[in-house]
């Protein structure tokens, strides 16, 4: 038995009364929970790192697997969703939620995959405009890729790679950002950050960012892997020049789900932007009369190399049909409202126990909420997931944690603290 001291009875009075007015409840029985082995489901707090399982997307894949079977090549038309062009059912939903063009948008390859080929098109480094900014903590792969791309151009992987520091706390203020290219701005030539930083939590204000950058003649672009669908976005009119995103984390396409990118409609139909090409990026209309000139498509689709991969985004497809129907907009409120009571609940019941390292205003962040243990505890994974609680934890000291508002509740964030609380206090 779990003891719950009095304190918070009235809390899962208002988690309860909460769940029962949330008008996007219903989207929870869309996808499939986690089961522990006494076949209750998990409090899944993951869905940043591995969305869950739309109860459509094996639907999806069947009735392409079914295609496939029935038709062999002659799928490409006659499939329900021909797969000639599979890849363009993504694409109005991909651009709702990042708030773009369609033909501004494209799904394809992977995340790390697709940040080099936007860095062989963006980051054009001349004279002593040479740099590269990136955030404190940025993803592994992120710094990877933007210092093989120095290397690729002759620059030094460390000295043209300006890291912006945390200011306040684990944070990185906006003013510090801004200050940057007041100092740097004649020697930067590209902006690579997170919309989100996986690790703080933090969003950045990338529509000032933007504004900042670009007066110095900066490219910017963002990797929205936890980002997109987790923020209200809009890349378009925030005039950022490129994004990239992965599909398996808050989009829930599925274990290495396809990717999504952005390309700035300004950038569009332009003969001056190197490329890598290939034949998924010709002109549709004469694609298939194989001709020597390449003749690039006018929207996004002409950074795509291959025809697309049916299978891996089927599933991806299943997820963003829910998107669409709960809408980006619905799902940020409910995201606030999720996050906001579950930082609330943390800080009145745990307060000598965590640091909560994630900005405190929504504004300067999404769903996700990380966690600082004071005094670290062995095994603290472990017994989270003998209680029945999947969530993520990153050397030394850090428990992530993301309400999710397409299939967390109110409920799921008050058991949480209850059962952490136990924990730390056994
Ligand atoms: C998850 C994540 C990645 C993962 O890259 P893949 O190419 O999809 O394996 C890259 N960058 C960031 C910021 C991420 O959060």
């Amino acid at each position: 038995m779990i003891s719950v001291d009095k304190s918070l009875l009235l809390y899962i009075e208002s988690a309860k009364r909460l769940d029962l007015l949330d008008p996007l409840s219903h989207f929870r029985d869309r996808f499939h929970l986690p089961k522990t082995d006494s076949g209750e489901p998990f409090i899944y707090f993951c869905g940043n790192s591995l969305g869950l399982q739309p109860n459509t997307a094996s639907q999806f894949i069947n009735e392409e697997l079914d295609a496939w079977k029935q038709y062999g090549v002659d799928g490409h038309f006659h499939a329900k969703r021909p797969w000639m062009p599979y890849h363009e059912f993504l694409t109005q939903y991909s651009a709702e939620i990042v708030g773009a063009l369609e033909k501004e948008v494209v799904v394809m390859n992977s995340l790390s995959v697709n940040l080099h080929l936007l860095m062989t098109s963006f980051y054009r480094p001349e004279g002593k405009k040479t740099k590269i900014i990136i955030e404190n903590n940025a993803f592994p792969s992120d710094r990877y890729a933007v210092q093989s791309q120095l290397k690729l151009h002759g620059n030094h992987p460390n000295n043209d790679l300006i890291i912006l520091q945390p200011n306040d706390g684990a944070i990185i203020t906006t003013d510090g950002i801004l200050d940057c290219f007041e100092h740097h701005g004649d020697e930067i030539a590209m902006v690579l950050i997170g919309g989100v930083n996986y690790y703080s939590g933090q969003a950045f204000d990338m529509e000032a960012i933007t504004t900042k950058a670009h007066t110095y003649n900066c490219v910017v672009g963002f990797d929205l892997a936890h980002g997109a669908g987790n923020l209200k976005l809009d890349l378009h009119d925030w005039g950022v020049d490129f994004a990239a995103w992965c599909g398996y984390k808050y989009l829930n396409g599925g274990p290495g789900a396809p990717s999504g990118v952005f390309i700035h409609e300004r950038h569009l139909g332009k003969t001056d932007i190197p490329r890598f090409e290939g034949w998924w990026g010709h002109d549709k209309s004469t694609r298939f009369a194989m001709p020597d000139e390449f003749i690039p498509m006018e929207t996004a689709e002409a950074w795509q190399l291959s025809n697309p991969p049916i299978m891996a985004m089927a599933p991806l497809l299943a997820s963003l049909e829910i998107f669409h129907e709960a809408g980006m907009e619905n799902l940020v409120a409910k995201s606030i409202q999720l996050t906001d009571y579950l930082e609330k609940l943390i800080l009145s019941q745990l307060t000598d126990k965590i640091e909560i390292i994630t900005p405190p205003s929504a504004i300067n962040r999404g769903c996700q909420l990380s966690l600082r243990m004071i005094n670290p505890i062995d095994n603290i994974m472990d017994k989270l997931n003998d209680v029945g609680i999947i969530a993520d934890w990153r050397e030394p000291d850090v428990i992530r944690i993301a309400p999710v508002p397409l299939y967390n509740t109110f409920v799921d964030c008050f058991q949480f603290v209850v059962l952490l609380k136990n924990i730390l206090n056994a």
